[in-house]
């Protein structure tokens, strides 16, 4: 008798959200210098064909390498097999751009591409799509592929204004996003929090740490993604540290460092309250150097190691590589 009072309780118990994980693909890794790899991650939920761009320094280069390393396997167990899936990717597979800020190692891949874009969204800061509009495609600089500012305009992109801290559906994806003011050494950037059934992952553009740009903007982001955390729902994090210790802070322009990186993750664990133990932790933007004999992400990573204290799980992000987080 009790075994059946229990499934009962068990069956009118509601059912925890389908919590699913999320595949990043990366188009661009790096924070500058290599033209052809610059900061672009193609996020889809796992087990979804559809998915959005966090940044655009690079496109049609980093859905070429992509290929060959076979990262768009997925579309042939749906039946979307092509002889080459980049343009069935560019066209089918990203609904939207995110730009976090409109430096050209975030948009330079954009502008290159888009004489063969198909119509998207780009979801920005209103600062943001308001230089893109006037200062890039403007008909000078590029032709105008927006549907804002100097005519005539091509309207192959449409800009959306994200208002901070509102989440907003992305058509034709299973996300929505809410954007996050970020301070980058007097520019506006963005970080972008994609939630979709249940599962979250946070995209950050270039940000300098709190204590060097007198701002209180990454303490007001991580307030905003503990209870992600608390509630286990955030699978990953991608954050810059484009570079390594030795960087004098006056040199930062706007950017991490690794022992600010640690800083900043030791922030967000005591607004969280939870340990970080596990948590993916993508480094991004890392800038080459053409003076040290030594790889700047094996010396970054060494310093990360080093000093996580918060136990994340770090990755470098390679370009054409896929990173499932779940
Ligand atoms: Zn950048
Ligand atoms: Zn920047």
């Amino acid at each position: 008798m009790w075994q059946k009072f229990f499934a009962l309780v068990l069956l009118a118990l509601p059912l925890p959200a389908f919590s699913q994980g999320f595949s990043v693909t990366v188009l661009g890794a790096r924070g500058g210098l290599e033209d052809g790899n610059l900061s672009a991650y193609l996020v889809r939920p796992l087990n979804e064909d559809t998915g959005v761009l966090c940044d655009a320094g690079t496109v049609l280069n980093g859905l070429e390498v992509s290929e060959q390393k076979n990262a768009f396997q997925f579309l042939d167990k749906s039946n979307k097999k092509t002889e080459n899936h980049v343009e069935y990717v560019l066209h089918n597979v990203i609904r939207a751009y995110l730009i976090s800020h409109s430096h050209l190692d975030h948009v330079g891949g954009l502008v290159d591409i888009s004489p063969d874009d198909n119509h998207k969204p780009i979801f920005a800061l209103k600062s943001v799509n308001d230089v893109m509009s006037r200062d890039l495609f403007n008909g000078e600089v590029w032709p105008n592929m927006g549907n804002r500012g100097k005519n005539p305009r091509i309207g192959v992109y449409e800009y959306h204004d994200l208002k901070p801290n509102i989440a907003t559906d992305i058509p034709n994806t299973s996300f929505h996003v809410t954007a996050y003011p970020l301070s980058h050494g007097g520019v506006e950037s963005s970080a972008f929090l994609l939630e979709s059934k249940g599962s979250a992952i946070l995209y950050l553009g270039d940000t300098g740490a709190d204590a060097v740009e007198k701002s209180h903007k990454l303490l007001q982001l991580w307030q905003a993604v503990a209870p992600y955390l608390r509630a286990r729902k955030l699978k990953g994090i991608i954050i810059e540290c484009s570079y390594d210790n030795s960087r004098p802070i006056h040199l930062l322009f706007g950017h991490l460092k690794s022992e600010l990186l640690l800083q900043e993750l030791t922030a967000l664990r005591n607004e969280a309250g939870v340990s970080l133990k596990g948590l993916p932790v993508i480094v991004s933007h890392i800038k080459p150097s053409l003076t040290s004999a030594e790889a700047s992400e094996t010396r970054i990573m060494r310093e990360l190691s080093s000093g996580n204290i918060q136990h994340v799980r770090f990755i470098v992000p390679i370009q054409g590589e896929v990173i499932k987080l779940y």
